[in-house]
């Protein structure tokens, strides 16, 4: 048994994305042998997450800086009349680092679940309702690109959004192929995401 300090870290940790117990040990560990300062900037990064980082309102997001909006968003050369939804931040970076895109954003947290996780399922759900609402006060939004990662869980919550976006009398697009089916965008290279953006239908 780890002493109660160092389990409660432990437990922290591994709840952290892709960290189990075993990983999350491992971290703490690392920790205690590491110098005291060292220690502190990694905790003072960690409050900086929360003090600095700002979620942009119209696309979620996080930046730092000044505005209200996110440098994306905020962008005058970027085409706000396409948006691209995506299921979280890294997929973002990946679409921006093709260079190819020249639109705005909608992250959207996640994909919606089939069943139970009912905490997600309702974070996806009031998500799609602000892209919904954000399409309706905007008006002038002639294209949705459903940039959803190729598993089962991301066509499902595709097909989802476009029961969702049918009304509004949109073009609503989704990437071509050569994306490798199961795969995610996030590790897809440059190439093979820039031809599928282009070739989206
Ligand atoms: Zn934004």
């Amino acid at each position: 048994m780890f002493s109660k300090t160092i389990q409660k870290l432990i437990n922290q940790f591994s709840n952290f994305p892709t960290v189990g117990q075993r990983t999350a040990t491992r971290f703490v560990f690392y920790l205690i042998g590491e110098k005291k300062e060292k220690v502190a900037e990694f905790i003072n990064s960690i409050k900086d997450l929360k003090t600095k980082i700002k979620i942009c309102p119209l696309c979620f997001k996080p930046f730092e800086g000044e505005g209200k909006i996110c440098p994306i968003c905020s962008d005058p050369r970027r085409k706000k009349d396409i948006i691209c939804v995506v299921e979280k931040e890294v997929d973002l970076e990946a679409i921006e680092k093709t260079k190819k895109f020249k639109g705005v954003y909608f992250i959207l947290g996640g994909t919606l679940p089939n069943f139970g996780k009912e905490q997600q399922k309702e974070k996806i759900t009031k998500r799609g309702a602000i892209l919904i609402q954000r399409i309706k006060k905007e008006k002038n939004i002639k294209e949705i690109i459903l940039a959803l990662n190729p598993t089962i869980e991301g066509q499902r919550t595709s097909l989802w959004l476009q029961r969702k976006l049918k009304p509004y009398n949109l073009k609503i697009t989704q990437l071509g192929r050569g994306l490798p089916v199961g795969g995610e965008l996030e590790y897809a290279d440059e190439e093979t995401l820039s031809s599928a953006l282009e070739s989206r239908r």
